[in-house]
């Protein structure tokens, strides 16, 4: 048993400064979507190079708008992937239209564009990517796809913020992305979004998608040019961001860069440790693309271990490491399967990585001494359980 306290598996990088901008929005008596609102979209919009950004609840509020904006429902399929949240997918059932999974690729977890071409039938609609772990999928591929045969690109860029495909950011991509500021994200506010376009149109129709339906937001009623008429113009949803959690937002954006440049030191200390180990398998980061070490996500060589990936977290939480793992794969989950009919075996892949899979702790916060440890520990669990 390890004497040193426990490192949690993750921890917002949460300070002095997003404190203080809190307790300014509250303090300055306008704390749903308001001003902070407005300049954290388009602070983010700089960032990702969108032309527009509409500041949501939830990436899952996002994607769900998204799919309502580009009016993908009942009959209409559209392309996931089976490794992926399950939010990716549970937003495609909920607007009635039907998820067809697709199969990862072992290099970077991410959706295999050859198994998407295969997956393509008349109905399909739209491809949902998700850029795993901060990896960027071959967008370049996926959007050749989508352009043979009309579909529309929604991206799941919950992991996403900071990544780059070749010399696109993702949220300048696809037709609309999803962004998460989720506790757990690269860029945090507790709860919160960001869906983002090149389409001057959909943003109107994802901003008013967001708020009801309503034809002018709360911000405009409650101003003093502002008037309490309103129209819905169409069934919304309530997906709107509060000014308090823009608040940290923008602090958070500030910071990102330096933020980022920890996650990726911290990142490439455990690509380094791990290479030369003949049963940890460390994730590679594809030629061209910015990685935003979102997770870091070891995979085990189970064949160079007498042990399961199960024995290997109960060993590392042992030696005082918390992980987690990413992604249980959706076929296995009840509700789809009794929906969808998937089986365990339909996605090779993705089992086979969820079998192997360990995210290790990888935040800002992290000191230079534990990430030591969690290398020591994680090689020496490694060794100890060789074949
Ligand atoms: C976290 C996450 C989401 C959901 O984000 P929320 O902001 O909590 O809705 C969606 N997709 C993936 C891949 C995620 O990891």
């Amino acid at each position: 048993m390890s004497e040193a306290p426990f490192i949690p598996y993750n921890r917002p990088a949460m300070g002095d400064e997003e404190a203080a901008a809190a307790a300014a929005a509250v303090r300055s008596g306008w704390i749903t979507t308001g001003p902070r609102v407005r300049e954290f979209e388009e602070a983010f919009a700089a960032l990702v190079g969108a032309p527009h950004a509409v500041a949501v609840s939830s990436c899952t509020a996002g994607l769900e708008i998204a799919l309502a904006a580009l009016d993908i429902g009942p009959g209409d399929e559209v392309l996931v992937p089976a490794y992926t949240f399950a939010s990716s997918v549970t937003v495609i059932a909920q607007r009635g239209a039907t998820p067809v999974l697709v199969d990862i690729s072992e290099d970077d977890c991410n959706i295999d564009p050859a198994a998407a071409a295969r997956a393509v039938t008349p109905r399909t609609r739209a491809i949902l990517p998700v850029h795993f772990a901060g990896q960027a999928c071959r967008m370049t591929d996926l959007q050749a796809l989508a352009r043979q045969h009309g579909l529309r690109t929604i991206e799941d860029a919950a992991h996403a913020t900071w990544t780059r495909d070749g010399d696109r950011m993702v949220g300048s991509i696809g037709d609309a992305t999803a962004f998460s500021f989720y506790a757990t994200k690269n860029l945090a506010t507790g709860e919160g979004g960001m869906v983002t376009t090149a389409d001057a149109a959909l943003a109107d129709r994802l901003r008013r998608l967001s708020l009801h339906g309503m034809s002018r937001d709360a911000w405009a009623r409650y101003t003093a040019a502002g008037t309490y008429r309103y129209d819905i113009v169409e069934p919304g949803y309530k997906a709107n961001l509060g000014d308090i959690p823009a608040a940290i937002g923008l602090v958070q954006l500030r910071r990102l860069p330096q933020l980022q440049a920890r996650r990726e030191a911290i990142a490439q200390r455990f690509n380094a440790a791990f290479a030369g180990e003949p049963a940890l398998d460390p994730p590679a980061e594809r030629p061209g693309t910015r990685h935003a070490w979102h997770l870091y996500p070891l995979r085990l060589r189970l064949e160079r271990l007498r042990i399961d990936r199960d024995t290997f977290i109960a060993a590392l939480r042992t030696a005082g490491i918390g992980t987690s793992v990413h992604f249980i794969p959706i076929h296995y989950y009840s509700y789809f399967r009794q929906r969808f009919g998937w089986r365990a075996g339909d996605y090779p892949v993705a089992e086979r990585t969820f079998e192997r899979e360990i995210s290790l702790p990888l935040y800002p916060d992290l000191a230079d001494e534990q990430v030591e440890r969690i290398v020591e520990q994680t090689v020496a669990i490694a060794r100890e359980h060789a074949r």
